[in-house]
């Protein structure tokens, strides 16, 4: 089986058009999308619509909740939380239940999926110590992970060990190693934080066992357009330009 593995869309639809079109030629079979799926863009209904033509697995991020669940926002920055109080606006009914709909967790035959982390979804894995308390947690020798707009993978070894954390900003090429645990974050499709500004996707293929991170370009001025025409804060759509 060859997966696609998408994560924090944030509402980017232009980014969102690039990674799909990339992924004809991939020839993956399913969808994953770990979460976050609206959130600062302007095309919120638009890209759950888009993801929902495919044959989907997708978990719920801290954005998707909040954007369905007022309250939530409290743990918000103030620009992003002028954009979830947009984005709920927007949201079609369909969406909402969509949105509701999505588990925080869930698994593949050879994957666990979840969006900040196997305990926490709003945790931020970011460090070889905070990717072992996943780790531990796992059955499975393979968990996707997203939240923090990071594409990078950590490799364990032994379950006594630490694992060793691996930078993809660049892309990457993952070869899954029997006895081995890996934690892999596909980075960010609508808003990378890595320095990168192209979104970032993965491909996963269960028979050949790797993981492809990719990055690819896409019309940045035209999500930023679309922020501006729907009177979104201009730092969250000038720090796309950037990749931070
Ligand atoms: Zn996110």
């Amino acid at each position: 089986m060859r997966y696609a593995v998408l994560s924090d869309i944030h509402g980017n639809l232009p980014a969102l058009e690039a990674v799909l079109d990339r992924l004809r030629r991939d020839a993956v079979q399913r969808i994953i999308c770990l979460g976050d799926i609206v959130g600062y863009g302007a095309s919120p209904n638009e890209c759950c619509d888009r993801l929902r033509d495919y044959d989907l697995i997708a978990v719920q991020g801290n954005h998707d909740r909040a954007a369905v669940e007022p309250g939530e926002e409290r743990w918000f920055t103030p620009a992003a939380r002028e954009c979830i109080l947009w984005t709920r606006e927007q949201l079609t009914r369909r969406n909402q239940v969509f949105l509701r709909s999505l588990p925080t967790q869930a698994m593949t035959p050879e994957a666990h999926l979840c969006h900040g982390s196997l305990f926490d979804p709003d945790y931020y894995t970011t460090n070889p110590f905070e990717a072992a308390a996943s780790l531990e947690r796992m059955t499975l020798d393979i968990c996707f992970l997203g939240h923090t707009h990071y594409a990078e993978w950590f490799a364990q070894a032994g379950e006594s060990r630490l694992p060793v954390q691996h930078t993809a900003v660049m892309g990457a090429v993952i070869r899954l190693e029997a006895g081995r645990r890996y934690l892999v974050n596909p980075g960010s499709v609508g808003q990378p934080r890595d320095g990168n500004s192209k979104a970032s996707y993965a491909v996963w293929d269960t028979e050949a066992r790797t993981v492809e991170i990719h990055r690819v370009p896409y019309n940045i001025a035209a999500a930023q357009d679309l922020m501006e025409a729907a009177d979104l804060p201009w730092s969250m759509s000038a720090r796309l330009s950037y990749g931070t």
